[in-house]
């Protein structure tokens, strides 16, 4: 008999909940997802068992693991406030899941558990000191430091994406104004864009045909397509996030002095599109508040969007 151990991820998204059977070296051997029931948690603790039910059918697995976008406590067990899943306030999700599942249940943020898959299994390997961003919707993150994660003094760590970038600025979906998240993240694309097809009626000609005819409905997923095409309104918008991502990122190594800096989530998945103007911005930021080299590289995560269900399957390992 192997002495090979497994033990299950789950990753609780707004749109679909994932969940795979993970080996002691990140390997996903099993996976299925189901659509996120819209407001209801009782519903999603269902769709958890059936995930538990269907891949432990498979293989043997000792342990949960379960990554949301949200804030935990310090306990790891009571899921406070998930302002992208609009579900009651401290929902006690550990124990409503374990026991529905019979096993031991880790609760983690998401972007902390995909913090600790880079790190165990992705592009941090051997990396003692780390930090992940994942622009998406919004900007999450999670730290890594001296090879532990880092959840701060009440759990709450890392919430680089409710930094201030701009007083009084944009209003951000956690109540306050001027969030990095409102300048650096895949809405602030779609924003950009539409400012910059004002300017440029052939720009945004091609923008309306991506949305079916209503600007207004740009999303940063089509920003990146157009982007792709050489659409100068969405390379431009790809600048204008850069140059903000960049910022953060020299306040990442002015707080911190990490080795490695790893930029994740949907609009990494543009690539260089994001991370050439993002590191440049960055370089001539720190440069211009004193700090040289040597100082944290900048790379591209390399787990995808299956990084969050690696890290909290290790997570759950090792609880
Ligand atoms: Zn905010």
């Amino acid at each position: 008999m192997s002495d090979k151990t497994y033990t299950l991820g789950i990753d609780i998204g707004g749109t679909k909940v994932i969940g795979g059977v993970v080996a002691d070296d990140g390997q996903i051997l099993a996976s299925c997802r189901y659509p996120t029931p819209a407001d209801d948690t009782a519903e999603t603790v269902e769709v958890i068992g059936k995930i538990a039910a269907e891949l432990g059918a498979q293989f043997a697995v000792s342990a949960m693991g379960i990554a949301i976008a949200g804030y935990v406590d310090a306990s790891r067990s009571v899921l406070e406030h998930a302002p992208n899943l609009l579900w009651e306030e401290n929902v006690a999700l550990r124990a409503m899941v374990s026991e529905l599942v019979e096993m031991p249940v880790t609760l983690e943020n998401d972007a902390n558990a995909a913090a600790w898959g880079e790190h165990r299994f992705g592009v941090g390997l051997g990396v003692s000191d780390m930090v992940l961003l994942t622009i998406g919707t919004g900007i999450g993150s999670g730290f890594v430091l001296n090879g532990q994660l880092y959840r701060g003094g009440f759990g709450k760590a890392a919430e680089l994406g409710h930094t201030l970038a701009v007083r009084n600025g944009e209003p951000c979906g956690c109540g306050s104004r001027g969030c990095l998240e409102r300048y650096a993240s895949g809405t602030a694309l779609g924003r950009y864009a539409r400012e910059a097809a004002e300017k440029d009626p052939v720009a945004a000609a091609r923008l309306r045909e991506l949305t079916g005819g209503d600007l207004a409905a740009l999303t940063g997923a089509h920003v990146q397509q157009a982007a792709g095409e050489g659409n100068p309104a969405a390379l431009a918008a790809f600048a204008e996030v850069g140059a903000w991502l960049g910022i953060g990122l020299a306040d990442v190594v002015f707080a911190l002095d990490p080795q490695l800096i790893v930029v994740g989530g949907g609009v990494s998945e543009s690539g260089d599109l994001l991370l050439t103007p993002a590191i440049a911005a960055y370089k001539t930021v720190v440069a211009s508040r004193g700090r040289s080299e040597p100082m944290a590289t900048v790379e591209l995560a390399a787990l995808g969007n299956q990084a969050g269900l690696v890290g909290a399957a290790d997570l759950a390992r090792r609880r």
